[in-house]
């Protein structure tokens, strides 16, 4: 399990509303758009097309679309 470094969870927003995100053990969750960011070897891959998309519970959606 990756721990992100707080400095850098600091400056990290989601690339889409600029919001806070939540930190997951291995992603970051923006409630706000339903997306997760993966975490890649302790890198966040903050690019929206790259995002996995979450429907309102928080469950992958089946067919995401970019
Ligand atoms: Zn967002």
């Amino acid at each position: 399990m990756s721990q992100l470094p707080k400095d850098l969870l600091d400056i990290l927003a989601c690339p889409r509303c600029r919001g806070p995100l939540v930190v997951e053990p291995e992603s970051l969750r923006c409630d706000a758009c339903h997306l997760r960011y993966r975490v890649d070897n302790g890198i966040p891959v903050m690019l929206i097309s790259e995002a996995e998309t979450l429907d309102p519970d928080g469950n992958a959606a089946p067919h995401a679309t970019d």
